[in-house]
């Protein structure tokens, strides 16, 4: 666990949602760290229904939540994501600069150009035990917000603050569907604004994994630098 260095992204939350995101921008380029307040990755499918099957993400007859955590973490792997465990985020202030300087529970602060939120249905603590859930979006957080979630608009996933996205349980608009998939496609479009913000000029044809040499070869690159 490597939270020394700043970063491109800081997903707050590491849910299967923030994993998945995590490779949508790795395709990108983006170098992305994931803070989480429990010890593993995750989210609700590693503590609420660990070993339940889940029968509707797309391509898995049936799988159960750890093995879909492990399946995520296998694909992110080639994009080596920084993994700060154990520790809450308290929150994130914008520094002159524009980039994010975010703090957390055990005293480290990251620095990020952007900001993604998905801390699910709050937080969990870890403890004696099974985790005890903290619900909710956190309160001091300066974003708009329903009862139980933050407010985006469902093309960029962007909050009341630019440069802050939120997705997955943690993200409400119109239609909002609390489910896996969901999260998934929330993933791809925020990471779709996030490369316009970080790459101002630069490609918006959308690429394919399958056709795309240049998004095998940034896969395949990393990859074979692990081997
Ligand atoms: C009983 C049950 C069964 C379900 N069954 C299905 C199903 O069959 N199919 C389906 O598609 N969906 C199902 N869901 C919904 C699915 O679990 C959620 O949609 C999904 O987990 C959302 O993922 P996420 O990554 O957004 O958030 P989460 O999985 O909630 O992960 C968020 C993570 O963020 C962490 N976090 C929060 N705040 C902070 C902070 N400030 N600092 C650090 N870490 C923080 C939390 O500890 C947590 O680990 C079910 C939900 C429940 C409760």
């Amino acid at each position: 666990m490597d939270a020394g260095a700043d970063t491109d992204v800081i997903l707050v939350g590491a849910g299967p949602v923030a994993l998945f995101a995590v490779f949508q921008l790795g395709l990108y380029g983006l170098k992305c760290t994931l803070v989480d307040s429990l010890h593993r990755a995750g989210g609700q499918c590693a503590v609420l229904y660990p070993d339940k099957p889940i029968y509707d993400v797309p391509g898995f007859p049936r799988i159960d939540g750890l093995d879909l955590t492990a399946r995520l973490l296998e694909q992110i792997a080639p994009f080596a994501p920084r993994l700060h465990f154990g520790t809450t985020v308290t929150g994130f202030a914008q520094q002159p600069d524009g980039r994010f300087r975010v703090t957390m529970t055990d005293g480290a602060a990251i620095g990020a150009s952007v900001v993604v939120i998905a801390s699910g249905l709050g937080t969990f603590v870890p403890g004696e035990g099974e985790p005890s859930l903290e619900a909710g979006p956190a309160p001091g957080w300066p974003l708009e917000r329903t009862k139980d979630a933050f407010i985006v608009d469902a093309e960029r996933f962007e909050t009341s603050q630019p440069g802050v996205f939120a997705i997955g349980d943690a993200c409400h608009y119109p239609g909002k569907l609390r489910l896996i998939l969901s999260g998934f496609h929330e993933a791809a479009l925020m990471t779709q604004a996030v490369r316009r913000i970080s790459f101002p000029g630069g490609r918006t044809a959308l690429a394919y994994t399958t056709s795309s040499s240049r998004l095998r070869k940034k896969i395949e690159g990393a990859v074979s630098s692990q081997e």
